[in-house]
């Protein structure tokens, strides 16, 4: 199973919206961009939430077959490891073998070893096309991102393995993905990962590193854009170089995690992937849910009563909420609006406070993120909020569609 050229991760926290997501793709297909949809949710997602992996499934098939998407179109397992991978093998088409724990933890001295002698004949100066200036390669730092990266890699290898085992080969596509980590990883660093994932027989179709720079939930990059441009034109020479070198799937790509929202950064993306030919995955998660938020407030009615309480909640549960995404939100708590304004606010002025819209003075981006981890809430209002999604399915679609192919596709693939 090969990955398509262009392919967009759209997590869907409540399940509701597969046919909106997909009309935006549909609109992109229509204009020429060929985009292929990817329905991603995690573990950790379904546990929050109260899903499981068939019902992402259920929600892909069920939009394909009312759309009908001619098209390929995919479910990833996103972010799992050994301990959960079961429970994805029915369902799922696309693994994420999540490996973020096990980088810096020191690998095996003579493993280590045995991978600089395996690739020793990279030592000096390296040229790479589309890299100005060689890259230095000397034993030492060789052997220090061994030791960083090679037991994760390893850990890789394993749950490729083992669904290798139940799916069988080439009945699904591999990522291997290092994002949530604390230190980006280097051109150089990706070179050699590159090197031992080969090593490992992992037949990865993306890899996700960690980038430069911020990359918070649901808001803009926040960080040096040059950098970043620089850094993401040179891995993805990197990836060229290293599929010649090391037997990679040829189609092996940069797939952007927490890709939602970033719009400072799509501009150089794009250019980085016309001037190399490049595939693309970009995945977002957990927007959705905000334009079904966005959609209840414009709705009116009990639409904004729950919107509005959606926040309420939050702000009361705060340190609760926010404390497993401290490393991917930047909220400054003296710019949420406080409750009872948000109390007397007309839903347009709730949308308004919402929509990432950079030209739009009422736009907050501390709202916006603190209702972004708050889905939680909504999840425990049960029927009475999925209810609402279903009553308000027109204007919630309407959103989330002019979110996926005005804000994403259009900037993106272009
Ligand atoms: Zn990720």
């Amino acid at each position: 199973m090969e990955l398509e050229k262009y392919s967009m991760g759209i997590g869907d926290r409540f399940a509701r919206q597969g046919k909106a997501q997909l009309q935006a793709l549909i609109r992109a297909k229509d204009d020429g961009m060929d985009v292929v949809p990817v329905w991603n949710k995690s573990h950790r997602e379904h546990m929050i939430i109260g899903t499981s992996p068939s019902d992402v499934r259920r929600e892909a098939d069920g939009a394909v077959e009312a759309l009908g998407w001619k098209s390929p179109y995919h479910v990833d397992a996103d972010h799992i490891g050994l301990k959960n991978v079961d429970l994805f093998i029915e369902a799922s088409d696309f693994y994420t073998l999540d490996v973020a724990d096990l980088i810096g933890e020191a690998a095996d001295a003579a493993q280590v070893q045995a991978f600089v002698d395996r690739h020793a004949r990279y030592v000096g100066a390296l040229e790479i096309a589309g890299i100005d200036e060689p890259l230095e390669v000397t034993r030492e730092r060789m052997e220090a991102i061994a030791a960083r990266y090679l037991l994760g890699v390893q850990e890789a290898g394993r749950i490729y393995r083992h669904i290798e085992a139940k799916k069988g080969k080439g009945k699904f596509i591999t990522e291997v993905s290092m994002d949530e980590t604390q230190a980006p990883q280097t051109p150089l660093e990706m070179f050699f990962i590159l090197a031992a994932i080969a090593d490992e027989g992992i037949p990865a179709q993306t890899i996700a590193p960690k980038f430069t720079g911020r990359f918070n939930k649901g808001v803009d990059y926040q960080g040096d854009v040059d950098q970043f441009a620089r850094e993401f034109d040179e891995d993805l020479a990197v990836i060229r170089f290293a599929v010649a070198e090391f037997g990679l799937p040829a189609n092996l790509k940069l797939s952007v995690h927490s890709g939602s929202d970033k719009f400072s950064i799509y501009g150089p993306i794009n250019r980085s992937i016309r001037k190399y030919d490049a595939g693309l995955h970009l995945k977002t998660a957990g927007t959705t849910w905000l334009e079904e938020l966005i959609g209840l407030a414009e709705a009116g009615g009990t639409g904004l009563d729950i919107a509005r309480e959606v926040y309420k909640i939050s702000l009361g549960r705060f340190d609760e909420l926010c404390g497993p995404y401290a490393t991917v939100i930047d909220i400054d708590k003296n710019r949420l609006p406080l409750v009872n304004e948000v109390e007397s606010w007309s839903g347009e002025e709730y949308a308004a406070a919402l929509r990432h819209d950079q030209d739009c003075a009422q736009y907050n981006p501390h709202f916006r993120q603190l209702l972004h981890v708050a889905y939680k809430v909504a999840a425990e209002m049960g029927e009475r909020f999925l209810g609402a999604l279903e009553e308000n399915e027109e204007i919630i679609a309407r959103n989330v569609l002019e979110n996926v192919y005005v804000r994403h596709l259009k900037r993106i693939f272009a």
